[in-house]
């Protein structure tokens, strides 16, 4: 049987151009459910499972986690998840073997990719970005010290946790991770090029504008 209308969704582009801020405005705009395999991974870390224990060192230093592991807990995910009208993948895939098990996971379910949108961000906008940004380890929300800052300083809007700085957000690693997308995720550029599927948007813009950029693809 041929895909459904559901919208199936991949977000690409280097660390700190916006993917997450798009992802998490998308799925309450059209109701998709947001997988974000880094989401994901530090769900495993915090709660000490076997694969996050494999995971935290490698993440920490800004290197990819073995795809092995990142397919098999994605295709768990996508079982326990079900979407009346789709999915954002958000940091996955990252290299073209991790396409290749989208498509299949893709075809198993029964789902089509509709689009994959491409954040074109500049190198300087991506480190102001990083070095600024905030997370609660509580509930997994984002801020950024001057572009979207909390009510009061330091603590979580929604559950009032603190704030901290993630560790591949440090100097050091945020160099590994942009080299890491250079060398491999990049090659999906031209791979959903050819197929067609490639939407580009610009990350440097404000989160307002690349929504409105992205919902006209969506409304087309
Ligand atoms: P992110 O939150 O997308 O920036 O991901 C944080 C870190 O999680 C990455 O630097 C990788 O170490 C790991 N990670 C996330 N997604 C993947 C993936 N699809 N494949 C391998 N590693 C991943």
């Amino acid at each position: 049987m041929a895909g459904d209308s559901r919208i199936v969704l991949v977000l690409l582009g280097p660390p700190g151009s916006g993917k997450g801020t798009q992802a998490k405005l998308l799925s309450d705009n059209f109701n998709l459910v947001h997988i974000s395999t880094g989401d994901l991974l530090r769900r495993e870390v915090a709660q000490g499972t076997d694969l996050g224990k494999k995971a935290k060192i490698i993440m920490e230093k800004g290197e990819l986690v073995p795809d092995s592991l990142v397919n098999s807990m994605l295709k768990g995910e996508i079982k326990r998840q079900d979407s009346k009208n789709g999915f954002i993948f958000d940091g996955y895939p990252r290299n073209l073997k991790q396409a290749a098990q989208l498509d299949n996971i893709l075809k198993q379910n029964k789902l089509d990719l509709s689009w994959v949108i491409y954040f074109k961000a500049s190198l300087n906008v991506i480190i102001q970005r990083l070095s600024g940004r905030r997370v609660c380890e509580a509930c997994g929300a984002n801020y950024h010290i001057t572009n979207m800052p909390p009510k009061v300083a330091g603590r979580c809007d929604l559950c009032n946790e603190e704030l901290i700085q993630r560790k591949d957000d440090s100097k050091d690693s945020v160099r590994k991770r942009i080299e890491v997308y250079d060398e491999q995720t990049k090659d999906l550029v031209s791979f959903y090029e050819k197929q067609l599927k490639l939407r580009v948007v610009s990350g440097d813009l404000s989160a307002q504008e690349v929504f409105k950029e992205i919902d006209k693809i969506l409304k087309k």
